[in-house]
């Protein structure tokens, strides 16, 4: 058996000899090359890092095991999150791992319905506030004062530390660091967890320089882009539904100190990179995580220079947790037909070319 997350990176971790050395088998998740879209982008090199490989299907499981590690050093009777889903399908598993209570604040009706489902499996508590994101966090961040749980949001620090660990995947595989990394931006602690990691390998002679960050929100919810949080955030991509990002000053320091970008991808954009993924490179993501992939498109319609360029996609969820989606936007529609023989013959000698 290979090594876990917390013991592979142990020593660029924050752990101590009292740290319990926990996994579900997170991390070390798939880079893909690009079949079709890196050409379409004029991108010579692409990769995607499929963070849906996780064990709870989203790259919240890198963080979690690394707050939940903490929580369980210092003695914490249990662990408190608000969550546009994943966050709360990652607790919940840890947390049961552990033998520890876990409670999830979520935004009535706003939850995917795979991640509900997990949650529920897990066997967390679960709060539905009648309420978006952002005011949940600003309510679990009142609580944790005053109750006995750890707080788990990205605002812990011990979140970002674990995230980092994907950009040290990366950098490992390829043997140096990406030109471009592409990534979706919602509370922003993803963007900032992967700018630590490679500044922090790039400190420790393990890499000769950094990637250019680029950032995508999508239009209805880009407080980052317009400079200001946004009150009612609007997207079919509810992992990245925030108007307030906890992590907005990490997020500008990442695209600034990368000499990077963070853009606007619409929903259509979100919607058509989802199903290319799908159908061209047999990546079934859910739609945030294609708005990495939208914004690279963006980007390469706006001549970007992507030629000879080695980019990073990071495809942060799995599509299994939103199947509505994929109903929703499917392209094929099912041809219904009798169980016999000869009718299936004759539909399938159709579709024989
Ligand atoms: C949490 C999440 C995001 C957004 O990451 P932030 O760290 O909040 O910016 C994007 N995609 C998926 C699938 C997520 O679960």
């Amino acid at each position: 058996m290979g090594l876990c997350l917390l013991e592979r990176y142990r020593h660029l971790l924050p752990l101590t000899d009292k740290t319990p050395v926990i996994t579900l088998g997170e991390g070390q998740t798939p880079l893909v090359r690009s079949r079709h879209i890196g050409a379409r982008a004029g991108c010579s090199e692409l990769y995607f890092k499929l963070e849906g490989c996780n064990p709870t299907g989203s790259f919240k499981d890198r963080g979690m095991v690394m707050a939940i590690a903490k929580a369980l050093e210092e003695g914490s009777q249990g662990i408190m999150c608000a969550s546009t889903g994943n966050t709360s399908a990652s607790a919940a598993a840890y947390g049961a791992y552990c033998g520890i209570q876990t409670i999830v604040v979520i935004p009535e009706g706003d939850v995917a319905k795979g991640k509900m489902a997990q949650a529920i499996a897990y066997g967390a508590h679960i709060v539905a506030i009648d309420g978006n994101f952002d005011q949940a966090l600003s309510l679990v961040r009142s609580l944790t004062d005053k109750l006995p749980f750890t707080l788990v949001n990205s605002v812990n620090r011990y979140r970002l530390e674990g995230q980092k660990t994907a950009a040290f995947e990366i950098v490992d595989e390829l043997g140096e660091p990406p030109d471009y990394l592409c990534i979706p931006v919602g509370n922003a602690g993803n963007i900032t967890a992967y700018w630590k990691g490679f500044t922090e390998y790039k400190a420790k002679g393990l890499a000769s320089f950094t990637p250019r960050m680029m950032g995508f929100q999508a239009e209805g919810a880009s407080p980052i882009v317009k400079g200001h949080p946004i009150s009612s955030p609007k997207t079919v991509a509810s992992a990245i539904r925030i108007g307030n990002p906890a992590s907005w000053k990490g997020a500008l320091t990442a695209r600034d100190e990368s000499g990077g970008a963070i853009e606007i991808v619409t929903d259509d954009e979100i919607i058509n990179a989802y199903r290319l993924l799908a159908r061209e490179e047999g990546i079934f993501c859910e739609p945030a995580s294609a708005a990495s992939v939208a914004g690279l498109l963006k980007l390469a319609a706006k001549n970007l220079p992507l030629q000879d360029k080695r980019t990073v996609c990071v495809i942060t969820g799995t599509g299994l947790k939103d199947p509505e989606m994929a109903s929703q936007f499917a392209e094929t529609p099912i041809k219904h037909l009798p169980a016999d023989l000869k009718t299936l013959e004759e539909h399938l000698r159709s579709l024989a070319r």
